[in-house]
């Protein structure tokens, strides 16, 4: 009976394996030059089924990360020497990094206790110290909104194509004629800081309430903490990919899954920077608005976009502070006020540990992506203040951020939202 068991556990643990990475390297990359900024982003439009882009193709002279599976280290090695692109092993051994990481997630969560306890404590399995998958950040959701009710609402907006819950919290003390700031996080499912700041963001807003209760008493807060939970749970799932970005809605004809919701927003949707191929880590949904996932945050975008001026959309990594447009290198026309909340939320940003920070202006930002949800909630839905935010780090780790760095991170991150909270309450 118990050798029994043994085998049975060894044949599931067998039959459960995530995607393994061995022997994959993550290349540095420098391009030089015009060409060879071209030749990377055409890479990464037309062959990102092979090389996976770890950081968009930005401008002259601003390194990309880029993963190679080892039986195309030779031929990019060969393109790169080709386009004279100086490049660096950043990554030695993808799957031994992800092997380190797993320690940093948290364990599934196993409820002992009923919900609530009698002096209405929100218990919540959620922490900081470590990576949570989707069931325990809606334990925090329904358990933070039970404990506050006056403070903190949660809806489910909508399922998600595999059937997950689209979740909308709202933050706010009541009362009409407020400005909001709308937040979203895990667009990209493998970014997972992203979810761990905007929960701790939550958290901060609710139970810290009486430290800065003006922030939550003037302005009402949107936030989205998980807007692909699909992909979000895949990157977790037993039989998942550490690695997976995009949604998991299987494409017609072709045997690859997913849409780069990133590329899916209808404003000058498909025009450059992203890819028609379904196998393509960015592709763009064949058409605007494809996944339902998308359509879901456009409209609740829209229900709210007359009070909200600042839209706040987290990714990671690189350390960006991104402004509109992203399908033309061209400025918005408020741009000079854009920049200027940029440049004071990073610099408390940056007073706090000394964490640097790239404000992407369209003068340090050459490489278009078209259909990103920074442009179409700035141009689509009318939000005067959007923003693209690449959390930590620059790529030592990249995805694989130690769990040791999720509060330093958030609490960074936290000065910069507190300065664009100010500006909202004096809008
Ligand atoms: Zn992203």
């Amino acid at each position: 009976m118990k050798l029994f068991l043994v085998l049975a556990l060894v044949a599931t643990s067998a039959l459960a394996s995530q995607r393994r990475y061995d022997g994959y390297q993550v290349f540095e990359v420098n391009p030089k030059n015009k060409v060879s900024l071209e030749v990377l982003t055409k890479l990464r439009n037309e062959r990102s089924d092979v090389y996976d882009f770890w950081t968009d193709p930005r401008n002259i002279n601003l390194p990309v990360d880029i993963m190679v599976p080892p039986a195309f280290a030779s031929t990019f090695i060969n393109l790169m020497r080709t386009f004279e692109v100086d490049y660096k092993v950043k990554i030695a051994d993808v799957e031994a990094m992800i092997e380190a990481g797993r320690k940093d997630i948290a364990k599934p969560i196993i409820r002992k206790e009923p919900r609530l306890s009698r002096a209405g404590t929100p218990r919540y399995s959620l922490n900081w110290e470590s990576y949570s998958d989707l069931p325990a950040i809606e334990e925090f959701l329904a358990e933070l909104s039970a404990a506050y009710p006056n403070l903190m609402t949660t809806t489910v907006v909508g399922q998600s194509y595999e059937g997950n819950n689209m979740n909308l919290v709202k933050i706010s003390t009541g009362g009409t004629g407020k400005k909001a700031i709308f937040v979203d996080g895990g667009i990209h499912a493998r970014e997972w800081i992203s979810p761990a700041y905007v929960t701790w963001l939550i958290h901060e807003l609710v139970e810290n309430y009486a430290a800065h209760p003006q922030y939550v008493d003037n302005i009402d807060w949107y936030i989205m903490p998980v807007i692909n939970p699909d992909g979000y749970r895949y990157t977790f799932a037993a039989n998942g990919d550490r690695l997976w970005r995009k949604t998991r809605k299987p494409n017609p004809g072709s045997p690859c899954i997913g849409t780069d919701m990133n590329r899916n927003f209808g404003f000058h949707w498909d025009e450059g920077g992203s890819s028609d191929l379904p196998c393509g880590d960015t592709y763009n949904g064949g058409v605007a608005f494809s996944e339902i996932e998308s359509q879901i945050v456009r409209d609740t975008i829209l229900s709210v976009a007359p009070q909200t001026m600042v839209y706040l959309t987290v990714h990671s990594y690189g350390q960006y502070w991104l402004t509109p447009w992203g399908y033309t290198s061209d400025y918005p026309a408020d741009y000079d006020q854009l920049y200027d909340l940029a440049v004071r939320a990073v610099d408390k940003l940056t007073a706090l540990y000394g964490t640097q920070y790239t404000i992407g202006t369209s003068t340090n930002v050459l490489y278009v992506a078209s259909g990103g949800s920074d442009d179409w909630a700035k141009g689509g839905a009318g939000i005067p203040y959007s923003y693209t935010v690449e959390l930590r780090d620059t790529g030592r780790y990249g995805f694989e951020l130690p769990a040791t760095e999720i509060l330093p991170n958030n609490a960074e991150m936290w000065e910069a939202f507190k300065v664009v909270a100010e500006d909202v309450m004096a809008m």
